[in-house]
């Protein structure tokens, strides 16, 4: 029988990976709540209308990676490929700028692309993301980049580098697009296809080639800080201001324009050089175009995601989980009696494995030596009959007799 696989692309996550998973996940929640963020869950689908106007229409994304289909109700749909056009919907759909001036959100979870399949490179993977509404400080542009890069740092990962830069508004996006074409029409036959075409419908794309060969033809490109008009200068350097108060080293890179339309000022990622071109652990910036864009308000706002697989892949370090009790029953007569022992630990918080069917003394103890358990109780047809049973300490060796109304004394 042919076994069926996960589908390409796509990556099963348990044993240690999913510890992995659940530790950077409650890091996350835990860090950023600190900052006054709560969590929001919006759905894995949307209408594909969503992301076509809010990540754009010459962006990789909605060119080429969009996982849409049209449902039995002849909807066309998309599975979200990224999580901040979603939360703008919901945030517009609910109004809830009529309910709180400044809002924080938190979410992590699925996204989807059709992209080539690598290491650090998957088809479903998953994002940790924030989105604040409501608020154009700089200095909240700079709160946000110390909050994901410490987020970072606080999961141990090292060798970790923040790269800004600033891509204006629309208007300077304009002036700066015309001197770009200007650039790029006369090298146009020695870029790759894509870039061809990038020329055409949205020649900022061609700064964020991942071929080496563009990358190189590209490098004396002019830069968009050129073009910045004097109040997006100033809103610039006072977030670079804010970074160095908040000790966040920085460099600048005049490069970068991310791989989503709707950014506009402030743009970052956090990279690292341990994943090849897979090297962008958390990407974001400031987008005050895209809620004018999806609901004609004014409000601006600034957000990141980070690629949950990536920070696992640098992850050295995670607490394991553990189980405090084993118990290990000898013989028929005890069975009822270690199962309403392990019950009550189980209720009062302890963490407790135990076995259905009978089993050797050996057996147990090999058992939980492989699990790495705390403690052992061991429950035999002699203690059972005194109303005894054996504590082993599974982390100095040492073993006493206790009565097993003492247990729960000893335990909690
Ligand atoms: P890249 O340049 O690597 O394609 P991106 O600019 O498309 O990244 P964003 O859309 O900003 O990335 O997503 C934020 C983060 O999500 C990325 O920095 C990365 O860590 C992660 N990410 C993006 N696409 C994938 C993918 N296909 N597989 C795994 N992680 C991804
Ligand atoms: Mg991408």
């Amino acid at each position: 029988m042919k076994l069926i696989k996960a589908v390409r692309g796509t990556k099963d996550i348990f044993g240690e990976e999913s510890q992995k998973y659940d530790f950077i996940i409650k890091t996350a929640q835990d860090f950023f709540s600190r900052y006054g963020y709560t969590s929001i869950k919006t759905p894995i689908f949307e209408e594909t209308e969503l992301f076509k106007r809010g990540v754009g229409e010459g962006t990789d994304i909605v060119e080429k990676e969009m996982y849409s289909f049209v449902d039995r109700g002849d909807r066309e749909i998309t599975l979200r490929p990224e999580g901040t056009a979603p939360v703008v919907r919901c945030y517009l759909e609910n109004k809830i700028y009529t309910k709180e001036e400044v809002s924080r959100f938190f979410y992590f979870g699925s996204m989807f692309r059709y992209e080539r399949p690598q290491a650090g490179r998957q088809r479903e993977f998953n994002q940790i993301g924030v989105e604040v509404l409501g608020e154009s400080s700089p200095t909240l542009d700079a709160e946000i980049i110390s909050m994901g890069y410490n987020f970072l740092k606080k999961l141990g990962l090292k060798d970790l580098e923040v790269r800004i830069n600033s891509v204006g508004d629309r208007e300077t996006r304009t002036r700066y697009r015309s001197r770009l074409v200007d650039f790029l029409m006369p090298i146009k036959e020695e870029l790759c296809d894509d870039c061809k075409i990038r020329i055409e419908k949205n020649p900022l794309r061609v700064l964020d080639c991942k071929n080496e060969n563009c990358k190189e033809k590209t490098k004396d490109a002019p830069v968009i800080i050129d073009s910045l008009s004097d109040e997006e200068r100033k809103h610039y350097e006072t977030v670079k201001k804010y970074l160095s108060l908040f000790d966040i080293d920085f460099k600048e890179d005049a490069r970068l324009v991310r791989g989503l339309d709707y950014y506009s000022s402030t743009v970052y990622e956090i990279v690292t050089n341990k994943l090849g071109a897979q090297g962008t652990v958390l990407g974001g910036g400031r987008y005050d175009n895209l809620l004018k864009q999806l609901g004609d308000k004014d409000i601006p706002a600034f957000g990141f995601a980070a690629g949950v697989e990536r920070i696992m892949m640098l992850l050295e370090e995670y607490p394991k989980v553990g189980t405090d009790i084993y118990i290990a029953w000898l013989g028929e007569e005890t069975k009822d009696t270690a199962f309403k022992i392990a019950n009550g630990l189980r209720l009062e918080g302890k963490s407790v494995i135990i076995e259905y069917e009978n089993r050797s003394l050996k057996s147990h103890m090999k058992k939980a030596d492989k699990i790495n358990v705390k403690y052992v109780l061991i429950l035999g047809e002699d203690e059972l009959q005194k109303g005894k049973i054996l504590l082993k300490n599974f982390t100095d060796r040492t073993q006493e007799e206790i009565s097993v109304v003492e247990i729960y004394d000893r335990f909690i």
